[in-house]
This record gives structure tokens, sequence and C-alpha cells, in this order.
């Protein structure tokens, strides 16, 4: 029997009593529409989307609203059937500002027309990679990467292996382990049709340990399905990073500023080839998904719930949040960021909404004692207490040698931390300065080469 592979570093974050436990065995439930949808145009990673309607203009539900803003993007469809309020910038969960969309809702809930493939088990590549930007898919498990880019390998790279990721490791969430109870032969059917359409001949699905009734139902909806195999993994955070699920499974390592197709394998959420199922099958564009309402919410659930939702509305579903309760948190408590502002809307990438009490309060930093646990714990092998004093200290190059830009953000190293250093708060902002630096030097390159080009041509013209 194949034995997965422990990855290095990693924690067992402690759930409190609010945690998994509490919102395991709630089945989803689907959240009524609201009267107004806030859908914003840049849901996912690259270029937002670009609006094709105006205000006045009735939509359906599933009409495109926006298309891709570039090749890494993806289009936004109305999850209501409504007429278009106004475009307007608002500020989502994760502190981001972007343009959105704002929906009056006519509640009749009016599809576009759909079309559902007419041969789902013999799609090309083209085909399917077409219907899962078409449908505007992202990563589902809170990363919100183009799917139909994932699934678009660089030429001379091939899909060997699909790696279905349903270790769903940050406390507190239980979207992902309610859809492989309620949806399994759904997932295991879009699995199996994305492997058909790419000729890939194994698929893993990886669930931790902590899962053994979706391990069970998962099992048993790919039992005579060849090439699908379950994989129970050990729980340990961050088991669900793409790394570290394709080291347990694989016993490959993704290089330094690889991705996972340069081991032959793409990681693709549980909950994002259900929606690629969704789209084959049915013909539905993403518009709704499951979201955890979490911790100490006074009713907390499994939430079907359409984007573009504001979060008030899944708090007052729950019977809104209990007195102790003094931060909320969209996505898991470990990768999660910390935002106050109820009228935010629900995206593609919105895993959870999270009521934390007091602990869930940063304290006071402390000094460094050096006592390495951060170094210990990191399962990316980083170093984060240099690359932290770099940060700090605004030498971003050397914390860029040091391997800043490897860092997942998993914050295992300041869960650790006894000297309560915000360490991933640091790496986050250290990403984005070099990020920006890295932009900035193409731009000018880009800039001076085109002065050369003119240049030449002007002196091209004159020896004429
Ligand atoms: S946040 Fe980054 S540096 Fe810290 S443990 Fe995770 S990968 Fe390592
Ligand atoms: S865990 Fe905290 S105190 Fe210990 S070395 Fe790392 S940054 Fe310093």
């Amino acid at each position: 029997m194949f034995k997965p592979r422990l990855f290095p570093g990693g924690v067992h974050p402690h759930e409190g009593v609010n945690g998994k436990e509490v919102n395991k065995g709630n089945a989803i439930r689907e959240l009524p529409a609201p009267e107004r949808v806030v859908i914003p145009l840049s849901q996912h990673i690259g270029a937002p989307a670009k609006p094709v309607v105006a205000k006045g203009d009735h939509v359906l539900m599933g009409q495109v609203i926006a298309e891709a803003g570039g090749f890494v993007s993806a289009p936004v469809h109305s999850s209501v059937s409504g007429t278009v309020a106004e475009i307007s910038t608002v500020k989502l969960c994760n502190g981001n500002e972007t343009q959105a969309i704002t929906i009056v809702n006519d509640f009749k809930d009016e599809w576009v027309e759909l079309h559902p493939a007419e041969h789902p088990e013999t799609l090309s590549q083209a085909e399917l990679q077409s219907i899962v930007r078409g449908a505007g898919i992202v990563g589902m498990g809170g990363a919100t990467f183009p799917t139909a880019v994932k699934l678009t390998p660089a030429s001379g790279k091939v899909i060997e292996k699909f790696i279905l990721n349903g270790a769903e490791c940050e406390p507190y969430l239980t979207a992902d382990h309610r859809l492989m109870l309620e949806k399994p032969v759904q997932i295991i059917d879009g699995l199996r049709l994305m492997m058909l359409s790419f000729g890939v001949k194994e698929a893993v699905i990886g669930i931790e340990d902590n899962k053994k009734d979706a391990i069970a139902a998962m099992k048993a909806a790919c039992r005579d399905v060849e090439g699908i195999r379950v994989q129970a993994l050990p729980v340990r955070y961050p088991q669900g990073g793409e790394k570290q699920l394709i080291y347990a499974i694989t016993r490959r390592e993704v290089p330094a500023g690889g991705l996972p197709i340069d081991v032959g394998c793409v990681v693709c959420n549980v909950g994002t080839v259900y929606a690629i199922q969704q789209a084959i099958r049915e013909g539905k564009p993403l518009v709704q998904r499951v979201v955890t309402a979490g911790g100490l919410m006074n009713n907390p659930g499994n939430y079907l719930v359409r984007v573009g939702t504001r979060v008030r509305s899944l708090i007052e579903a729950c019977g809104g949040v209990k007195p102790e309760v003094r931060q909320l948190v969209n996505g898991g408590p470990m990768m999660g960021v910390a935002f106050n502002d109820v009228d935010a809307p629900i995206t593609k990438g919105t895993s959870g909404i999270l009521a934390l009490g007091p602990e869930a309060i940063d304290p006071p930093e402390g000094p460094c004692i050096r006592c390495g646990r951060c170094m210990r714990h990191c399962p990316m092998k980083l170093l984060p207490v240099h690359m932290d004093q770099n940060v700090r200290d605004e030498n971003y190059e050397e914390a860029e040698r040091l391997g800043i830009m490897s860092c997942i953000e998993c914050g295992a190293c300041t869960y650790v931390c006894p000297a309560k250093r915000m360490l991933t708060q640091s790496f986050r902002m250290g990403k984005k300065v070099i990020a920006a630096r890295q932009r900035a030097a193409k731009e000018i390159a880009q800039k001076a080469q085109e002065e050369l080009k003119k240049e030449q041509e002007a002196a091209g013209k004159e020896a004429k």
C-alpha cells in the first residue's frame, strides 16, 4: 500500500471548541438570494474583467456581465436575474479595492440559455479549456488562479497526473468536506472528464485522515473508475498546500520558483472540479459556491451562496454572532485575512467567513529570541527569521535571495513564534514590494527597448 510522505515542517493548529467538529455535520443549505448582488470584476489572480453591461440593462442569471481582461483573467457572470443598478468601486474582504457591478434581483432566477457539452466524454483539450474559461472558473480553494490557464500547460510540458485537493487543512473550514460528502459522484465525474480530455491515466484525491466519511464517500464514488484513487493523508497543516500535497502523493518536489506542471502534475481543489463538471454537463458558469460560516456564529453552517451576496446576509442567516466575537476573518484562521466591513461581497474565492474571539487578536510583538522554531516549522524550508529582518530593514534584495517569493504565506512560522512576531504579514508585504519592483523594472526595460528600436529605425532611415 502506498504510504504518503510527510512534508518537512508544518504545525497542528489548535481548533478550539468551535472548529470543524461543530460544522462538519451541517449539510449544505442554500442561502436565499439577496435583493441585490455586488459582483466584483476582480475575483481572480490576473487582469480584472471588463464590464459588458451598463446601468439599466436587464440581465439573466449566468449571463456574462464582464469579459476576461486578458489571458490570465476570468469572465464574470450574473448570479441573479435583474437590472444593473450601478458599476462602482467596492472593498473586498481581503482589503483590495475593485470595480463591481451591482444588480437588483427580480427574484425570477431566469437563466441565460445554457449549452451543456454535447459529447462530454470526447471533448478535446481545447474544447474543455474553452468551457472552463467561458464558465469563469478559478481555483476555489482560495488561490483564485484562473483554472483554464492552469489547464493550458506551456509547450513541452505534459500533464501526467491530476491531483485533487480535498485536504482542507485549515481549521474551522468544512465547505470542501461537505461537498465531498454530498457531491462525490459529480466530483469524480468532473475528474474523469478531465482525464479523458487530456489523456491523463492517473488521478489521486488527497484527503486528510480526519475526514473519514469523506474518504469513504469519494472511494465509493470512484470504485469502478479506472485510474482514480483516494489517498488518506496525515493531518498536518499545510497539507493542502500544492507543493506539500504533490510531495505527499508523488514524492516529487516542485523546484523553487517552479510550478506543479514542472513535475507533471496539475492540482485542483475539489470545489473547482465540481464547478468544471457543472460547466460541462449543465453548461452552468460559476455563480455560486459553498462557504463555511464558522466559529462564533450563533448557528454556524455550510451555505451555498450566490457570488456577490454581502457577508451581512450570511451572518444574518447564521442568527448573528456571539457577543465575544472580536474579529471576522475571510478564509481560514491561518491564511485568512481579518476584515470588518460586513457589506463586502462574497466572491468565487471565499471558502469561509469566520467569527473569532479574543484569541484571534494579535498580541503585541516581542523581540526575537532566536529560538529557531520558525525555521523548523516552515514547510518550504525557508529562514523566516532572517527574511523578516531583511524586510523590516527594507533590504528586499536579500529577502529575495533568501527565497521570500517561495513563501506560501501559510502562517506556520507566525503560529509557532513565542515572541508573536508578525512574520507572515511581513512576508506578504515584502512580496508585494518585490513584485511591484519587478513590474517597474520590466516596464523600464521594455521602454528602453522601444526607444532603442526607434533610434535604430531612425538611424536606418538616415543611412538611406
Ligand atoms: S509563512 Fe512562509 S516563511 Fe512562514 S512558515 Fe509558511 S512558507 Fe514558511
Ligand atoms: S520563532 Fe520567533 S522568536 Fe523564534 S527565531 Fe523565529 S522569529 Fe525569532
